[in-house]
């Protein structure tokens, strides 16, 4: 089977698993973890921030962040294909008792206009506009690309009318690829920044959230209470810098071949469209996307139902030259 559901689907490389084994631990409700510490010094230092937080995923850190940064009848300003919108199960209202406005963005991008529209003024009737939220890269929107510059742009807006930004990184190090910048390049842009190890870095499980110190002393009671203290997590945090420091050289590598899967779908008469892929993620328009990706798993090949017409393929550190070929293949040989 080669499966491209998700890059989300990695297993941890003989190498990981040996870091892992060889992880020094403690408790880390204690904070005692040195392993955990490391990890979290680590990638607070290269994003240029006070402090980070590791957490079992990226969904928690979203949320803690959301959570930390707001208060009931607050607001926050999101985008309609954004992660936290579609899939943390409306966790906005359930952890914070805030409401949520969406930008109608370009493949999941904001622009300052757009959010300066969604902006509410100070009436008792409405609530209070407090934190703006942006994804990059946007996996709804095929993988799409803030640059730095238009990160500012939000930023420096949220700073004049005293909004929070935050970060969904998920996939931060795919766009920093593509923008050929460093971590370090964001520095100042955020309030916090959320960053998967568990999606395109390869490790097992894993978010870190960084931000100031005090933003960060909150957001660990905030994981307590939500029951993510985890205790010898080190041997979790092993795996993520692990994947630091051996699996983000190697993603151009994953937006190489997304590239030349696009490409092959372009060539095939089923395919009504295919969204601009600027990273690891191909998703493009079919007439039934069930019966689709029944005709690939037929061919051993899984990809992902997005919507009754779309199907989303993400290439990925254990998707290999070899598998490439066969998909290129097989996708010439299809008909439907
Ligand atoms: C995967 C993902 C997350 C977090 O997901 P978890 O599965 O909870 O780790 C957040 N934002 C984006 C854009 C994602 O793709």
């Amino acid at each position: 089977m080669i499966d491209l559901r998700s890059d989300t689907v990695t297993k941890p490389s003989a190498k990981m698993k040996e870091a892992m084994f060889n992880a020094e631990l403690g408790d880390d409700v204690f904070a005692e973890d040195p392993t955990v510490k490391k990890l979290e010094e680590m990638v607070a230092q290269m994003f240029g921030a006070e402090a980070g937080l590791f957490c079992p995923s990226g969904t928690m850190t979203n949320q803690i962040a959301i959570k930390a940064h707001t208060q009931p009848l607050d607001e926050i300003i999101c985008d309609k294909l954004s992660h936290i919108y579609n899939y943390e199960t409306g966790g906005w209202a359930f952890h914070s008792g805030v409401s949520i406005r969406l930008t109608d963005g370009v493949n999941g991008k904001m622009n300052v206009k757009q959010v300066e529209e969604l902006v509410l003024p100070d009436f008792d009737w409405l609530p209070n506009s407090r934190m703006v939220c942006i994804e990059n890269t946007v996996n709804k929107g095929g993988g799409s690309v803030y640059t730095i510059e238009e990160m500012k742009n939000i930023s420096d807006f949220c700073r004049t009318k005293n909004l929070i930004i935050h970060l969904d990184g998920a996939r931060i190090f795919n766009a920093l690829e593509v923008l050929k910048k460093k971590p370090i390049d964001l520095s100042g842009i955020f309030d916090s920044i959320s960053i998967c190890i568990s999606k395109g870095l390869g490790a097992p499980v894993g978010s870190v959230l960084v931000g100031k110190k005090d933003f960060i002393k909150r957001s660990r009671k905030i994981r307590k209470v939500m029951g993510g203290g985890m205790r010898q997590s080190g041997i979790l945090a092993a795996a993520c810098i692990y994947a630091l420091e051996n699996n983000v050289t190697r993603l151009h590598q994953d937006h190489e071949r997304a590239n030349k899967i696009a490409a092959a779908l372009q060539n095939c008469n089923w395919v009504k469209k295919v969204l601009p892929v600027e990273t690891n993620i191909v998703i493009f328009e079919v007439s039934d996307s069930t019966k689709t990706a029944e005709a690939f798993a037929a061919r051993n090949i899984k990809v992902q139902p997005f919507s009754p017409i779309l199907l989303r393929m993400v290439t990925h550190l254990d998707f290999t030259e070899e598998m490439l070929e066969t998909v290129l293949t097989e996708l010439k040989n299809m008909n439907l």
